[in-house]
């Protein structure tokens, strides 16, 4: 479906640097050009289909990438003030470096330390993230379950690992353990949370302790870049140290090419159950446009297929 631009076309986007990778248009234009047919259809029409119901909600909007160098960060943000944007995804390296810049940041962005998703409220610029709502939403859905006397075991100590962290604690996890290959960075991790209430509810460990951890994970999460495209053939743990992961407990990676991931092929050969990173990247960028256009109703499906059609994904 083309989407038409119109005198009345409101704008959204992505600033990164580079952008030209990221898979946000594809998506959020994808739903867009769905919420954009019908303008005109009375409610009645509108209500005697659900289906249509979602594709009749006359918003519209487009969706852009913006390659913003660091240096122009400030000088584009004001401009998308001028230009009426009503909002933008924030990639790399913008994440940290655009929080100065917001007149508010939501406490989840705070305790994350990095911000993804920015809206214009009452002519102020306000951020939020959006990576933990796409994180936990599997684990609150498709494998819903009580997490309170489970243990979430976390590989690498990056930014998604902070949205991970963050999920679990919310999820309930009994035991959240952080692992990576660096002390100094591990440490670094574990001070940047000193002043939050998070601190208490994880520990850090050093890579040589997985043998230890593996068995006790009903939760593997894979937040490290090991095992993605192009360098598919490898895996964040090896055959045998998967093999200590019990049956039955997930392994989650939060790469979403290759499908499956050479760590999610061994764990399920191991009888772990396996999610893979699409459908965090889906929620996340769902959560961002409930914010942007104030509707609960999108057309997550279409979200969903856009993104497997452009990675050449099966269903
Ligand atoms: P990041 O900030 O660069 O962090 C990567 C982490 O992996 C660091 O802790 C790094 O360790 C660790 N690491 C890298 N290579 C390693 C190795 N060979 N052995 C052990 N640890 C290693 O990256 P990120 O933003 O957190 O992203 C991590 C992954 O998640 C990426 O594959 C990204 O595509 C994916 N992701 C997916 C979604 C989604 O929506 N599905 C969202 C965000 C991220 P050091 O600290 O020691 O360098």
């Amino acid at each position: 479906m083309t989407k038409k631009i119109t005198g009345k076309t409101k704008l959204l986007g992505v600033i990164g640097y580079p952008v030209e990778h990221s898979l946000s248009p594809v998506m959020h234009n994808a739903a867009l050009a769905q919420l954009v047919v019908g303008v005109g259809v009375s409610v009645s029409e509108r209500e005697a289909s659900p289906r249509e119901d979602i594709a009749q909600l006359g918003l519209d909007y487009i969706y852009l990438p913006f390659p913003i160098e660091p240096q122009n960060l400030e000088v584009a943000i004001a401009g998308f003030a001028a230009v009426g944007v009503v909002g933008f995804s924030v990639t790399i390296p913008h994440k940290q470096a655009i929080i100065p810049l917001l007149s508010e940041i939501t406490p989840i962005a705070q305790t994350i330390g990095a911000v993804n998703t920015v809206s214009r409220q009452n002519h102020k610029w306000v951020g939020t993230n959006t990576d933990i709502e796409g994180f936990i939403a599997p684990l609150q859905t498709t494998y819903k379950q009580d997490w309170s006397q489970k243990v979430a075991v976390i590989l690498g100590n990056g930014g998604a690992a902070r949205a991970v962290v963050a999920g679990c604690t919310q999820l309930g996890f009994a035991q959240i353990h952080v692992v990576g290959r660096n002390m100094q960075r591990l440490q670094e991790f574990r001070n940047s949370w000193s002043n939050s209430p998070l601190a208490e509810k994880f520990q850090v460990h050093q890579w040589e302790e997985l043998p230890k951890l593996i068995p006790q994970a009903n939760l593997l999460v894979n937040a490290t870049p090991i095992g993605m495209y192009p360098k598919v053939d490898e895996s964040p743990l090896s055959v045998e140290e998967i093999a200590n992961l019990s049956t039955g407990a997930i392994a989650y990676d939060l790469i979403y090419i290759p499908k499956p991931t050479q760590f999610l092929h061994l764990a399920e050969k191991q009888g772990a159950i396996a999610i893979d990173g699409l459908e965090m990247l889906v929620q996340q960028g769902v959560a961002a446009l409930k914010i942007w256009l104030n509707q609960e109703n999108l057309p997550v499906e279409v979200m969903r297929q856009a993104l497997q059609n452009h990675l050449g994904l099966g269903k």
